[in-house]
C-alpha cells in the first residue's frame, strides 16, 4: 500500500529493481517510466481482483461496450491523479533524482480512433468504471498495430506518417491468452440431421485467433471503480502453421496465412464519417464481434455454469453499426453450439442487444454486398437472412398491404445488407446522442421502425468524462473551482453550478481570468517551440479542432477570416484575434486536404502582413489527437462549432470546451442546442439555418449557391479570391470554389456566411468588455455538469442496460 511519499519510494525502488535489467543511476528515462507504470499497473491489478469478486458476488450486470475505436489518451497522469497519488509520486521520484513531467513525455498516445466516436467510447469507459454501481461495464476493441496516422504538415499540406505506436510495447496493456477466442472465417455450411433437429456444420473454415491484452480503467478516488478495455489482436492459429510449412514444405502458403490474418489487427480504418467498403473491414467488424461474444458466453458459463439467466445479467451495446455483426454471431452461438432453438436465442438476443446510431450522412451508414459477405461469413449470412426473412414474414401479417414499410425496413435489399436495419431489428433499444439527432432519427431515417415499435426509441445526449477534459487537463481552473465550492464536483459534475454564487465576487472573476490566460500561455509557447509562431495570449483565442470534413465547415470558418483580412486592408479595427485550427484529413478525402493547404495559406499571408497581424494570426496545429486537445481545449475564449445544421448528430468537442470556459460560437445542430439551452442567448452565439430548414433546401430546385454569390459582394470577393492569386500559391484551389458553386455548396457554407460573420462579430466585441466575457464564460462552466459522461453512462444503465425486460 502507498500512504505517502516513503512508502511509495521504496514501491518503486523494488518494483525497479524487479522488472530493470540496469541499476537506477544507468538507466534512461523510458525504464524509469516502464517501471513506474509496472508499478501502477501491479497496483491497479490488485484492486481489480477485488472488484471482480465483489462483482460476482453482487451478481451485477456485464455490459459489453463494443467499439470499433477507442482513443484513450495518455494513462500515467490521469492514472495517478484518479488515485489521489500525483503528489506523491512527483515528490518521491525528486526525492530520487527523478523528473516525474520527463517520465510522462515518455508514453505514448494509443491511437486507436478516429476523432469523436472513439473519444466517446473512452469517456464511456472512463464514466462506466466509475458509475459501476448500476453494472459493470467493459470496453471491447480492437489493438490496430497501427492507429490513426501521425499528420504532417509539409509546405502547408497534410502528410500521413504510420505511427508506431507499439514500438516499445504498450505497457498499460496485459496479454491473456489463456482467455484467447477462435473466429471462422469463410468455408462452407453443412447441414445434418441431429435426431429430428436440423444442425449446421461449418466446415473448410479458416481460423484466426483472437487474443486479448487489457487495459484497466479507473474511476475516482475509489479503487472499487475499475474495470477494463480488452482490445484484440489477431494471430494465427500455430498448429496449422507449423504443419503447413514445415511438414508439407509449403512455407510460402503458410507465410501468406500469417499474412493474412495478422492483417485484421494490422491498421484502423481512417475514415471518419464515411464507410470504408472492404472486405478486411467486415473481416475486422466480425472479429471484433466473435471475440466478444465468444467471450462472454465462455465467462458466464465459467461463473454460472449454464447460460441461464443470460440476459439478465449480460447487456451488449454496439457503437454504432460497426460490430452489428454481434447480433447473428450471438444467434449462431445460441442455436449452433448451444442447441437452443430459433425462439429461444432470439428472445435472447433481442433482449441483450442495444445500439447507438451516430450519424445519418448517407456515405457513412454501413452496406455490405450480399456476395462479399456470404463468402466471407457463410453461416453468419445465412442467420441474417432468416431474420430477415422472419422480420418481412411478421411485419407483413401485422401491417398487411404495406409493401412501402416492407422495403423501408428490410435488411437485405438490392444485393446489400443494411447493417442499421440489422441493428434496429435485433436490438431493444436504438438511440440517438443529441435531442435533435433522436428526433431526426424517428422522423427521417428511421421513420418506419419508429411507426412500428416506437418503445425502442430514446434519446442518450453524450458526454465527456470532466475529469479528464477539466480536472487533470486544466489544472488551474480545477484548482479554482475546488477553493470555491470543494472537489465534489469531481465526482458529480452537476455541483459545478455552485460557480454561479461567485460571479460577483471579484477575487475569484480575477482567479478565472488569470486561470484562462495561464492555459493560453501553455498553448501559446506549444506553438512556438513547435511551429515558430508567435502569439499572444491576451488576444482572444478562437479555436476550431476536429476531424476536417465538409460538414463540419471549416471552410467556413477559413472564409470569414478571408473575409476579415479584407476589412482589416481597408481600415476595420477587431479586438486582437488569434484563429486556431486543427484536425485530420481522412488520406483520401481530397477536398478535405486541399481546405488543410487553403488555411495554411491564409495563415501565410496573415501572419506575414504587418498591416494585420497586430489584430489577426493563424495557426493549423499539427497532428490534434487527445493529448493536444488536453492543452487546447482549456486555452480557448471561442469555441466553433459551425456544422451544417442536422449533420453533427452530437459533438462533443463542443462539451470539452464548454467546461474550459469557453464561449460557443454555434450552428443550429447537435449538442450546440442543448449547450445553448443550458446557457441562454446571453452566453452562446447561436446563428444559422435550422435543421428542419437545411433538409428544405436541400430538396433540388431550393437552393442556389449562385444567388449568394452575386447577391454578397464580401462572399463574392473572398471566393474569387480562392483562385485569382490572393493566396500566392501555385496549390490549384479551383475544386473548393467549383464545390461552393457548381456543385451548389452541399454543405450551405454561402447561404450561413453572413450569419455566422455577424455572430463572431458580435462575440468579438463582447470580448472587448472582459466582466462581460468572464460572466459568460463562468455561466458556461457553471452548467456545464449535465454534459458530463457520468451523466449520459447513469441514462444508458436507466433507459437501456438495467431496463427490466423478460427474465430468459
Ligand atoms: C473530442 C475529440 C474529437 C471530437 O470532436 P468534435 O468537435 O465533437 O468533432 C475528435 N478528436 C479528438 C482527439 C477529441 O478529443
Amino acid at each position: 500500500m502507498i500512504q505517502d511519499k516513503e512508502s511509495f519510494k521504496k514501491a518503486y525502488l523494488d518494483t525497479f529493481s524487479r522488472v530493470e535489467s540496469n541499476p537506477l543511476e544507468l538507466s534512461n528515462n523510458w525504464e524509469k517510466y516502464h517501471a513506474l507504470v509496472s508499478l501502477v499497473k501491479e497496483m491497479m491489478n490488485s484492486y481489480w481482483v477485488n472488484a471482480v469478486k465483489t462483482n460476482i458476488e453482487k451478481d451485477q450486470r456485464r455490459i459489453y461496450y463494443l467499439s470499433m475505436e477507442f482513443l484513450i489518451g495518455k494513462m500515467l497522469a490521469y492514472n495517478l491523479m484518479n488515485l489521489g497519488l500525483e503528489n506523491i509520486v512527483r515528490e518521491g521520484l525528486a526525492d530520487l533524482n527523478i523528473n516525474y513531467d520527463e517520465l510522462l513525455l515518455q508514453e505514448e498516445e494509443a491511437p486507436l480512433g478516429n476523432g469523436g466516436l472513439g473519444r466517446l467510447a473512452a469517456c464511456y469507459l472512463d464514466s462506466m468504471a466509475q458509475e459501476k454501481d448500476a453494472g459493470y461495464g467493459f470496453g471491447f476493441g480492437i489493438r490496430y498495430k497501427y492507429g490513426l496516422f501521425t499528420q504532417k504538415i509539409v509546405d502547408g499540406c497534410q502528410v500521413e506518417v504510420p505511427d508506431p505506436w507499439l514500438k516499445d510495447g504498450y505497457v498499460w496493456a496485459t496479454p491473456k491468452p489463456d482467455r484467447m477466442i477462435t473466429v471462422k472465417f469463410k468455408g462452407n455450411v453443412r447441414t445434418a440431421m441431429d435426431g429430428n433437429r436440423i444442425i449446421f456444420i461449418h466446415e473448410n473454415y479458416e481460423p484466426v485467433l483472437a487474443v486479448p491484452h487489457d487495459i484497466l480503467f479507473l474511476g475516482y478516488m475509489d479503487t472499487s471503480k475499475i474495470n477494463y478495455l480488452r482490445l484484440y489482436s489477431a494471430e494465427p492459429v500455430m498448429q496449422d502453421f507449423d504443419l503447413l510449412s514445415f511438414n508439407q514444405g509449403e512455407f510460402a502458403k503458410a507465410a501468406a496465412y500469417r499474412a493474412e490474418v495478422e492483417a485484421i489487427s494490422n491498421i484502423l480504418y481512417p475514415e471518419d464519417q464515411n464507410q470504408a467498403g472492404r472486405e478486411l473491414r467486415l473481416k475486422q467488424e466480425y472479429f471484433l464481434s466473435a471475440a466478444s461474444v465468444g467471450d462472454s458466453i465462455a465467462y458466464y458459463k465459467m461463473i454460472y455454469g449454464s447460460l441461464d439467466k443470460f440476459a439478465k445479467r449480460v447487456a451488449f451495446h454496439i457503437n454504432d453499426t460497426h460490430p452489428a455483426v454481434s447480433i447473428p454471431e450471438l444467434m449462431r452461438i445460441l442455436i449452433d453450439e448451444e442447441g437452443m432453438s430459433w425462439e429461444e436465442a432470439w428472445e435472447i438476443t433481442v433482449n441483450v442487444f442495444s445500439y447507438t446510431n451516430h450519424t445519418i450522412l448517407p456515405e457513412a451508414l454501413e452496406c455490405w454486398p450480399v456476395d462479399l459477405f456470404r463468402a466471407l461469413l457463410p453461416r453468419i449470412y445465412m442467420i441474417i437472412e432468416e431474420i430477415d426473412r422472419r422480420y418481412l414474414q411478421d411485419i407483413g401479417s401485422r401491417y398487411p398491404g404495406d409493401e412501402e414499410l416492407l422495403r423501408k425496413t428490410a435488411i437485405i435489399a438490392d444485393g446489400r445488407i443494411n447493417m442499421a436495419h440489422l441493428s434496429v431489428i435485433g436490438s431493444r433499444s436504438v438511440n440517438g446522442v443529441s435531442r435533435i439527432h433522436s428526433q431526426i432519427l424517428k422522423e427521417n431515417i428511421f421513420g418506419a421502425f419508429y411507426k412500428i415499435t416506437p418503445e425502442k426509441f430514446h434519446n442518450i445526449t453524450n458526454g465527456v468524462s470532466h475529469r479528464r477534459f477539466l480536472h487533470y487537463a486544466n489544472q488551474p481552473l480545477s484548482d479554482l473551482i475546488s477553493q470555491a465550492i470543494g472537489v465534489e464536483w469531481i465526482n458529480q459534475a452537476t455541483e459545478l453550478d455552485k460557480l454561479l454564487a461567485f460571479s460577483n465576487d471579484r477575487g475569484f472573476m480575477e482567479q478565472l481570468a488569470k486561470a484562462k490566460y495561464k492555459n493560453k500561455e501553455r498553448l501559446a509557447k506549444y506553438i512556438f517551440e513547435r511551429q515558430g509562431v508567435a502569439i499572444d495570449p491576451s488576444s482572444m483565442f478562437d479555436i476550431h479542432v476536429k476531424r476536417l470534413h465538409g460538414y463540419k465547415r471549416q471552410l467556413l470558418n477559413a472564409l470569414k477570416i478571408m473575409d476579415l483580412y479584407n476589412a482589416i486592408k481597408e481600415g476595420k479595427t477587431i479586438q486582437p484575434t488569434t484563429f486556431i485550427f486543427g484536425g485530420k484529413a481522412a488520406s483520401s478525402y481530397q477536398r478535405a486536404k486541399d481546405v488543410i493547404k487553403l488555411i495554411n495559406s491564409v495563415a501565410q499571408i496573415v501572419n506575414n502582413d504587418k498591416q494585420v497581424n497586430d489584430y489577426i494570426r493563424v495557426v493549423f496545429l499539427e497532428n490534434f489527437n487527445v493529448s493536444l486537445g488536453e492543452i487546447v481545449y482549456p486555452a480557448a475564449d471561442v469555441s466553433e462549432q459551425i456544422s451544417t445544421a442536422s449533420k453533427e448528430a452530437s459533438g462533443t468537442g463542443c462539451m470539452k470546451f464548454m467546461f474550459n470556459g469557453a464561449i460557443t460560437l454555434g450552428s443550429r445542430d447537435g449538442a450546440n442546442l442543448e449547450i445553448h439551452e443550458a446557457v441562454g442567448d446571453e452566453h452562446f452565439a447561436l446563428f444559422g439555418l435550422t435543421a428542419a430548414q437545411v433538409m428544405e433546401l436541400s430538396v433540388a430546385g431550393r437552393y442556389n449557391s449562385w444567388d449568394e454569390y452575386s447577391s454578397t459582394p464580401r462572399l463574392k470577393r473572398v471566393i474569387d479570391q480562392l483562385v485569382d492569386g490572393f493566396l500566392q500559391t501555385t496549390y490549384d484551389f479551383h475544386s473548393i470554389r467549383n464545390g461552393l458553386l457548381w456543385e451548389n455548396d452541399c454543405f450551405f457554407v454561402l447561404k450561413d456566411f453572413m450569419p455566422y460573420t455577424v455572430a463572431w462579430e458580435g462575440l468579438n466585441q463582447k470580448y472587448a468588455d472582459q466582466d462581460q466575457w468572464l460572466q459568460s464564460s463562468l455561466y458556461n462552466i457553471a452548467k456545464a455538469g449535465i454534459f458530463s459522461s457520468d451523466r449520459a453512462i447513469k441514462e444508458y444503465h436507466q433507459l437501456i442496460w438495467n431496463r427490466k425486460g423478460p427474465v430468459v
